[in-house]
């Protein structure tokens, strides 16, 4: 048990796609005491994939644990920055300068001395389906808990705390796999090996359950007339942006028309929302009338309803367009747009998807804004 054990499976898994993208997830490992000791908490700012010893935040957890004790305001923000200011707090001399985690809390509440955190598009095609709790159950038993979507931040911490001791209390054990709903998945166990082999049992039984397996085959980056579309895209942001077009089999189908695009309509989880927006467009093109016109409608219709511009753009009969600030957001948001993809064509194994709901969603998107006014921005 080291904190270069907890070094080489943060590695394992971020260098791994299949478990994380864009620098999501996080991963902790306690040393010492079980209530007081020390918690290794992945830093803010710092990605699973190339993280070094330095790049996790070492934390009191008496002092997390005194955050359990005290009452906070019940306004949502005022309570939000309270905990973040005592978790902050809770950081022991010499970090500095360091942010742990936002999901710090729900770390150190799984009496476990490795866990890790990922947002793998497999579970997450359970986690955002119609009949993931109850495939959940069935697949799993009873030995996991399944959280209902729930706002990020101390709110889940609290849902999870709730849920993980009314197990304990029932079980006479700990449970060491939590699904969050429109989330992802927590894992705890004793050794990295063992951490290996709930990952590798849950991957193993959702891929055996999969009926249909999305197809990135095909892949280009141009089609037809996907170079005009992506400039008249590009003016319609009004400033400067860059524009990346992808069409594969899956895309193709999920553009052939304005149905087949539903399943990847909306937002799954808070990362999808943070890198490819709540709110992808779809633009229907009719024949005969200048593709910038209808571009341009489309986009100012969207920009009303939603207040929002957006980061995909689908457009009919041609594929995926990602649009950032910069190329490397707008690749972000094509990829995090992949992963949408991916959990929609998952997600039909299990009653197909289950968007965000609208509340959740608006909460994500005001927090970031939070986030970003403070500097606070992580992707967890
Ligand atoms: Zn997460």
């Amino acid at each position: 048990m080291s904190l270069q054990e907890l070094v080489d499976i943060s590695r394992f898994y971020g260098a791994n796609p299949d478990y994380v993208i864009a620098g999501g997830g996080n991963t902790s490992f306690k040393e010492g005491a079980s209530k007081g000791g020390v918690l290794f908490v992945k830093g803010s700012g710092t990605s699973l994939g190339d993280i070094t010893p330095q790049g996790f935040v070492r934390m009191d957890r008496a002092k997390l644990a005194r955050i359990w004790e005290t009452a906070y305001p019940q306004d949502a923000d005022e309570r939000e920055a309270a905990v973040l200011a005592d978790m902050m707090a809770a950081k022991l001399p010499g970090e500095d300068g360091k942010r742990p985690s936002v999901e710090t809390l729900l770390h150190d509440i799984l009496p476990f001395t490795y866990v890790v955190h990922t947002h793998p598009a497999l579970v997450n095609g359970l986690t955002c389906s119609q009949e993931g709790e109850t495939a959940a159950r069935e697949l799993f038993g009873e030995g996991c808990i399944w959280i209902p979507i729930t706002n990020p931040g101390y709110t889940l911490s609290q849902a999870v705390k709730k849920a993980l001791d009314a197990y304990l209390a029932h079980n006479g054990k700990p449970a060491d796999t939590i699904f969050l709903q429109n989330h992802g998945i927590f894992a705890g166990a004793g050794s990295v090996e063992g951490i290996k082999a709930i990952y590798a049992k849950i991957l193993s039984v959702l891929g055996e359950k999969i009926k249909r397996k999305p197809d990135f085959s095909g892949k280009t980056g141009t089609y037809q007339d996907s170079e005009a579309i992506a400039e008249a895209l590009a003016a319609c942001t009004g400033q400067n942006s860059t524009v990346v077009f992808e069409r594969n089999a899956e895309f193709a189908r999920l553009t052939a028309d304005a149905a087949g695009f539903a399943p990847a309509s909306s937002a799954f989880t808070p990362d999808h929302i943070v890198y490819s927006g709540s709110n992808p467009l779809f633009i229907a093109i009719t024949d005969g009338r200048p593709l910038g016109e209808q571009v341009r409608d489309a986009w100012n219709h969207h920009l009303a309803a939603t207040g929002r511009p957006p980061k995909i753009a689908a457009v009919q009969g041609r594929g995926i367009f990602g649009i950032g600030s910069s190329e490397k957001t707008a690749l972000l948001a094509l990829e995090l747009f992949a992963d949408t993809a991916k959990v929609a064509a998952y997600s039909e194994s299990f009653g197909g998807p289950r968007f965000m709901t609208r509340d959740k969603i608006d909460f994500i998107n005001n927090w970031e804004v939070e986030r970003y006014r403070s500097g606070v921005v992580e992707k967890s």
